[in-house]
């Protein structure tokens, strides 16, 4: 198999096994590095310690032989002798060697002369061998008194500390081989622990294919981070769920609105089908009925359309108006022509010197719907006051009527679509309840607010709040 199809598989492999390779080699190295520092450490300090224990015996012996002034005459190296055995320790060999290089003296415990060969030297020197397979440690000095000159050797055995390294080297690696078994152990069972959310996640992600929307997680709330995203998903499937329904609840609310135009038209054309054909006033009534509807249809697709417009589309970025105030008289002049018998006062000084973060059209089409409303739900007194000021960091447009008013119960849902309070007047005045639907929604694109206050048979002010420019910013530049 090539390298490629190898790391290939290696990422194919599922996380839990990914994060137990990994964190026993982590381990694994962790743990040989140790051993291996450890096991340096100690040959080091013991063999600097048999160093400086042969040295030590090395001077005394010189000094002592020295004090002495031994001779190595036959009667006194016997005396020697005994005294080399009191001196000498466990596993070494003393022995002191004539300048013709052949042993005079030799004392030993539990090394044999075997192989180590005696020498003469003239300078102090110290060396490593392996003798048979067994280190020893040779440290040899020259002795000189009166005329005697040798060398006094002394051999240290390091077996038993050969020994207790291979010992101990045992030891870790038993212990190492251990370590990684329970580290592969740990470690599987941590990453089986950890990714249990992570696989009840993908189970609810499934299940949300399969069963549908309304499946969620069950978040530990322990405030760590896959909980934290449990919650978000949760919230997002919320907010998922809602516009769904709300979607549906939209398609269900328009072809109810459309199914009533359409059904009118169908029953005028069936009535012009049957009889109305060669009936003129028949004819003519059904005709022009089935015209208003059409009109009326025409009014709501259209009013759909621009209702999914403000909802979808974001405010125009370069969207600025300068002297709103005139703007928006001239705006409601433009409509109010339509309306003869209406009274317009105008209060927009507070604009004059004021760039609003709104484009034009958008603006005329806000005060479009606000204006119809106004017009359409005003009784006797018909009179409408278009005033505007400014507030922090935003312009308001307030549009008064003296009208029907708006129940207090109604007035937090007329801002939703569809919703009318008095459907059939509505329907009579041509409105579909999706006039303040669009506006609020189009206000919200140029992070504006709508607000509307209101009392029953007094009259109605819809106030809309729109960003001023700021040192010449726009939209996208006050949104951060
Ligand atoms: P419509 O097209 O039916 O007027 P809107 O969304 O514009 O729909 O308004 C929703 C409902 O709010 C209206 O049906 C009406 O009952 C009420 N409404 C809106 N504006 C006014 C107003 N100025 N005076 C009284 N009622 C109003």
């Amino acid at each position: 198999m090539s390298v490629t199809r190898w790391t290939g598989l290696l990422f194919r492999v599922p996380i839990k096994f990914k994060l137990t390779l990994w964190s026993t080699v982590l381990i694994m190295v962790l743990l040989i590095g140790n051993y291996a520092l450890q096991y340096l450490v100690m040959d080091k300090w013991i063999i600097h310690r048999e160093k400086s224990g042969v040295q030590r015996t090395m001077n005394g012996i010189l000094n002592d032989l020295l004090e002495r002034e031994a001779a190595f005459t036959p009667d006194r190296i016997k005396e020697i002798k005994l005294y080399l055995e009191k001196a000498n320790r466990d596993d070494q060999m003393i022995r002191i060697v004539g300048s013709d290089g052949v042993p005079l003296v030799t004392v030993a415990n539990d090394v044999t002369e075997n192989g180590i060969v005696p020498r003469f030297v003239s300078q102090q020197q110290i060396e490593f061998y392996r003798i048979d397979d067994n280190p020893v440690l040779i440290m040899r000095s020259p002795l000189t008194i009166f005329e005697f000159a040798g060398t006094v050797e002394i051999v240290k055995s390091l077996a038993a500390y050969e020994q207790l390294l291979h010992t101990i080297m045992q030891v870790m690696l038993a212990f190492a081989a251990g370590a990684v078994v329970f580290s592969v152990l740990v470690g599987w069972l941590i990453a089986r622990k950890l990714l249990k959310p992570l696989q009840a996640m993908a189970q609810t992600i499934r299940d949300v294919n399969s069963k549908g929307i309304q499946e969620r997680m069950i978040p530990a709330h322990n405030g760590d981070e896959l909980s934290t995203l449990m919650i978000l998903f949760n919230d997002m499937m919320d907010k998922v769920e809602e516009s769904f329904w709300q979607q549906g609840r939209f398609v269900e609310d328009a072809s109810h609105e459309l199914r009533t135009p359409i059904a009118i038209i169908e029953g005028h054309l069936s009535l012009l089908h049957r009889w109305g054909k060669d009936d003129a006033e028949v004819l003519n009534n059904s005709l022009q009925a089935s015209l208003q509807e059409f009109g009326r249809l025409k009014g709501l697709v259209t009013e759909l359309l621009a209702l999914t417009r403000a909802e979808k589309e974001a405010g125009d970025p370069d969207a600025l108006l300068t002297r709103p105030d005139e703007a928006i008289r001239a705006m409601t002049e433009r409509f109010m022509s339509l309306h003869p018998g209406f009274a317009v006062t105008f209060d927009l000084d507070e604009l004059a010197g004021v760039e609003l973060l709104v484009s034009a059209p958008h603006l005329e089409q806000l005060l479009h719907i606000i204006l119809d409303n106004a017009v359409k739900y005003s009784s006797r007194e018909k009179t409408i006051v278009v005033r505007a000021g400014q507030l922090e960091r935003k312009a308001f447009i307030v549009v008064e009527d003296r009208g029907i008013g708006i129940p207090a119960g109604d007035l937090p849902y007329v801002t939703e679509r569809f919703y009318r309070v008095d459907k059939a007047r509505s329907r009579d005045l041509g409105g579909n309840g999706l006039g303040l639907a669009i506006a609020k929604r189009l206000v919200e694109r140029y992070e504006g607010k709508l607000t509307i206050q209101s009392r029953e048979h007094r009259g109605t002010a819809v106030t809309i709040y729109l960003l001023r420019s700021a040192d010449g910013r726009r939209l996208g530049e006050t949104l951060s």
